[in-house]
């Protein structure tokens, strides 16, 4: 019996870097469970949980939402999954959340989308979401069949509270003191990869390069 390892990816990134994207991607060609803490947080808010009402305000703000909660949450849903290979989308977003998931996982690979600020700045501002399913239109690169209406679905399209220009200007001061941090964390393991560009579909051929490099030494290794 050929015994496949686990693994375990992170994938980080300012807001609007194209996680959730390059994340949908990642899951469908390789097969990782995607678990993304954002869209959690949003199905928590859409089914009126007691959780979801207390981090709304905190969410709309452009905050990050208390380490604690956020924590074990994810743990909790992590643990979950079993033995599955996953990919974690917006977490870890700070450096005691990146050291409460060290406490339980050893992570693989972090994969780290760097895009320049004003490239995000433009592209959340014109972004649309389709919230039950989290699946993302921009009207200006990759927009819907029908204008304002999702294309799986037909529901229609909403833009996020916290996708207005001052809240995405706060989002991204929060990622510069909070979550770059965590990028020198993982790059001190050797686990950091980071791939630079403007666009997804650019980027997005490195990655899947690296993705079958990394997974077929992995599964030839173990077996
Ligand atoms: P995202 O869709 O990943 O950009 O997340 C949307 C919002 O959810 C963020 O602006 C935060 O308010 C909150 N959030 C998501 N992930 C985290 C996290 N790991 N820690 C704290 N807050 C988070």
């Amino acid at each position: 019996m050929v015994m496949q390892k686990i693994f375990r990816a992170v994938i980080m990134g300012p807001p609007g870097s194209g996680k959730g994207t390059v994340s949908g991607r990642i899951s469908k060609t390789f097969g990782l469970k995607h678990l993304s803490s954002g869209d959690i947080l949003r199905a928590n808010i859409n089914a009126r949980t007691e959780l979801g009402l207390l981090m709304k305000s905190c969410i709309d703000q452009g905050q990050l939402v208390p380490d604690d909660v956020m924590s074990r949450l994810i743990l909790s849903d992590l643990r979950a999954m079993g033995r599955s290979s996953w990919l974690l989308d917006g977490f870890p977003r700070t450096v005691f959340q990146a050291e409460a998931l060290d406490d339980a996982y050893i992570v693989d690979t972090v994969i780290n989308l760097n895009v320049p600020f004003e490239t995000i700045k433009q592209r959340l501002t014109s972004r649309w979401t389709h919230l039950p399913s989290g699946r993302i239109y921009n009207i200006d690169f990759n927009p819907p069949k029908v204008p304002g209406f999702d294309d799986v679905t037909g529901d229609p399209l909403v833009q996020r509270d916290d996708d207005t220009p001052e809240t995405v200007t706060r989002r991204l001061a929060a990622y510069k003191t909070q979550t770059e941090p965590v990028l020198e964390f993982y790059r001190s393991k050797g686990v950091l990869e980071t791939f630079s560009g403007t666009e997804t579909n650019q980027i997005w051929p490195h990655i899947e390069a690296f993705f079958h490099r990394k997974l077929s030494s992995y599964n030839h290794r173990v077996a």
